[in-house]
């Protein structure tokens, strides 16, 4: 159809696919509905006459109801749309088991590989780096002087090396260490120090008072790795034992050299950031599809943002099998209910005013299009924030959806890849992960060929499929797990972390 794209034949609404968008008068032949307004790139046409207070149907799912009564050809934009409270989910009403995986009936590719390093406890690093572990924020001045010491006096030595990673985050002390919640910032910080690119070999740095100990929070990290900054004599004695300390992990972490690994072994994170209406329809949607092939060749895949999945849970709920872990499911969701009720938030908080710009109207709308990254498997565990994963297959880890958050507690869970699609456009990339950028729609991959990694917005004007675009990522992502740079990795553009801490800071 030209002009606009409807997701499903369900929908009363349909999405203004070109780059000009809409104008005002134009007669759209195929389903003879002339345009009453104009309609921008990216947002929405009526395509049939609503009543106020009747469903707006998109995906086939009703994303919000009618503000007023409006008829077809006119605009629906962020304000001609309303959504009621929430549902409050009820472990009764679980919907039954449905094996949606596109791939059941199919045969399995040839095993695929990638070169990648394997670690003591078996787990397999895409990238080799040193990482300084931190208990406490107090210590973040220095290490961050360290590091740079470290890349410009050491780094150059230790070739197999691919960079050191600053651990640094914002808890430690200053909080309530046993209190309700605590646990999430703590076994954040715990299980990041685990993860499979550094090798299981970091150092750690700690200041010496504060309240989360090292061997709470690194009980993995040898002795003679802990740096205790109160141990030394000023400045210049710390930054002597620092590098002394860095050197011997750097000795053993450049002995290791990528072989040749099953693809089975990588451990997929999926999110994204500055989404727009085009999102579920290419990015994600392709995104699922490369999830669902990695799947087939049994590797782990996570997907979070629980308030972009929350709207969407009932479709997920079904790709549970196992009854407990449906449960744990329904809890997560409920655990995030009550911590924004605390807050009286507003769910009209999310989308942002550049998801709304990008045309999606509702919390709903965004939620319907983020899931759709997850593909058709399914879903085998759930975790809290900060867990690791536990299965092969596909996981769903429950974080706030904030990309700085969510990344960092994906980086928790153990993984060593990340996959992020954007429409509106993010420079999102972190160091410990290499981050692939997928783009939903060419306006952005026009202005940012040089940050973005793959397109998918050539599903959009039907020069590429979904399974197109989702092979090529598949092929893309083997390449960077293999040591290719990333766009963004190139420019040396990395973001902090930032730990979900839910629990009182005193
Ligand atoms: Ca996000």
């Amino acid at each position: 159809m030209s002009g606009i794209i409807k997701v499903n034949p369900l929908d009363n609404v349909a999405t203004a696919s070109k780059e000009e968008g809409l104008k005002e008068g134009d007669h759209l032949e195929e389903i003879r509905i002339t345009v009453h307004e104009d309609i921008p790139f990216g947002q929405k046409i009526l395509l049939e006459d609503v009543k106020k207070g009747s469903p707006i149907i998109r995906y086939g799912e009703i994303i919000g109801y009618a503000a007023e009564t409006k008829e077809k050809g006119q605009y629906v934009d962020e304000h001609s749309i309303y959504i009621d409270k929430i549902d409050h989910l009820n472990e009764n009403n679980i919907p039954e088991f449905e094996d949606q995986y596109r791939f059941k009936d199919v045969e399995k590719i040839e095993e695929r590989y990638f070169y990648g390093y394997r670690n003591p406890d078996g787990s397999v690093g895409t990238r080799n780096l040193l990482a300084i572990n931190t208990t406490v924020q107090c210590s973040e001045g220095f290490v961050n002087i360290a590091v740079e010491k470290v890349e410009k006096d050491l780094l150059p030595k230790y070739k197999n090396v691919d960079g050191v990673a600053a651990i640094n985050h914002l808890y430690g002390c200053g909080v309530a260490i046993n209190a309700k919640n605590s646990e999430i910032p703590q076994r954040t910080i715990s299980n990041i120090a685990l993860n499979p690119n550094f090798g299981g070999r970091g150092i750690a740095v700690c200041l010496g008072c504060e309240k989360f100990k090292s061997e709470d929070a690194f009980n993995g990290i040898e002795a003679e790795s802990i740096l205790v900054m109160q141990d030394y004599h000023g400045m210049e004695e710390m930054l002597d034992a620092f590098l002394e300390k860095s050197e011997a992990v750097l000795q053993k972490l450049n002995k290791r050299k990528r072989e040749k690994i099953p693809v089975s072994e990588l451990r997929i994170g999926l999110q994204c950031g500055g989404s727009d209406a085009f999102s579920g329809m290419t990015a994600n949607p392709a995104i699922g599809y490369a999830a669902d092939l990695f799947i087939q060749q049994g590797a782990s895949v996570i997907f979070s943002e629980v308030t972009e999945v929350r709207d969407g849970v009932h479709l997920l709920l079904k790709r549970i099998r196992d009854k407990s872990i449906r449960e744990k499911m329904i809890q997560e969701m409920r655990w995030y209910d009550n911590y924004l009720e605390q807050a009286e938030v507003d769910r009209a908080a999310n989308p942002s005013p550049g998801n709304k710009a990008g045309g999606l109207a509702t919390i709903i709308d965004k939620a319907m299009g983020s899931i759709a990254k997850s593909g058709t498997s399914e879903i085998v565990d759930v975790l809290s924030p900060g867990e690791q994963i536990r299965k092969k297959g596909l996981t769903f880890a429950a974080t706030p959806a904030s990309d700085f958050v969510c990344g960092t507690q994906q980086l928790a869970s153990g993984i060593n890849i990340m996959v992020f699609s954007t429409g509106r456009g993010t420079t999102y990339n972190l160091k410990e992960v290499p981050v692939i950028k997928v783009a939903s729609n060419n306006v952005l991959y026009k202005k940012w060929k040089d940050l973005i990694d793959i397109n998918a917005g050539e599903i959009a004007d039907h020069s590429k499929t979904i399974e197109e675009v989702g092979n090529e990522l598949f092929e893309y992502i083997i390449k960077v797990a293999s040591g290719e740079d990333t766009r963004a990795d190139h420019y040396r553009l990395y973001n902090q972390l930032a730990v979900f801490n839910p629990a009182p800071i005193t």
